[in-house]
């Protein structure tokens, strides 16, 4: 199914099987799959960790200003799993940025348009050569506006709650439904509040309510949008 390489957006709000979707449908296509939520995530990880945030939970941003070019975000593929890692500084992160405590700083991250103006920068270089899958807030907005297949997802906050916990739980970490909804909620409001590329569905994408079905149902369903194109 390569006979032409194209760009995929998949956006939406957190914790609604975007990165599951992409995952598995870039492992089909042998396209690179990147989680740009894993990059705002190492950033935030990077600042927790230097103590560039105030008390009252604000950034301090000039500190994360001038520390941006000490950031360096990579994606290997792990051999295991088949699926690629998060790298911060050449560490694996990738259980690292998934704690509740980066999940509740990453939106004020987010929200900084010289973190997002880096990044961006980052991501439409890896897409340069096109054969990608990239998840996200704004991939189909401001990243890849051109991108040939937008996917716009949504599902209701107790149902992405609720698999949020799961996954957590799985992994052995720790994890409490309330904590997560709230914060599913909160993220959800800063995403598409934000004044620097808010969480919205692009005019040209295609919206996928998941709350009721499988990953094997989804799958099906954006491979049958995928051969529509390629
Ligand atoms: O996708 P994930 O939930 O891991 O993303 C973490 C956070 O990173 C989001 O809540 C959002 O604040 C931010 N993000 C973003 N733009 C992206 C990807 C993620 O603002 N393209």
């Amino acid at each position: 199914m390569n006979e032409k390489k194209i760009v995929i957006a998949i956006d939406g709000f957190s914790s609604c099987g975007k990165s599951t979707m992409a995952k598995n449908l870039a492992k089909t296509l042998k396209y690179i799959y990147v989680d740009t939520g894993a990059m705002y995530r190492s950033v935030t990880l990077y600042a927790l960790r230097n103590g560039f945030f105030n008390i009252d939970g604000s950034v301090k941003e000039k500190e994360l200003y001038n520390n941006m070019p000490n950031i360096k975000i990579s994606f290997k593929l792990n051999m295991e799993t088949g699926r690629p890692d998060t790298y911060l500084n050449n560490e694996n992160v990738e259980e690292a940025i998934r704690t509740m405590e980066v999940s509740s700083h990453v939106s004020s991250i987010a929200a900084l348009s010289f973190v997002r103006q880096t990044l961006v920068q980052q991501q439409q270089a890896m897409g340069k050569e096109k054969g990608i899958v990239m998840d996200g807030r704004d991939i189909g907005t401001v990243v890849f506006p051109k991108a040939e297949l937008k996917i716009f997802v949504t599902a209701s906050a107790e149902i992405r709650a609720q698999r949020r916990y799961e996954e957590l739980k799985a992994k052995g970490l720790d994890a409490n439904f309330d904590e997560i909804l709230k914060n599913v909620k909160e993220r959800d409001y800063i995403d598409s509040h934000r004044a620097t590329s808010p969480l919205r569905r692009a005019k040209d994408a295609i919206e996928l309510d998941n709350s009721n079905l499988t990953i094997e149902q989804q799958q099906e369903w954006l491979i049958n949008e995928v051969k529509k194109i390629i």
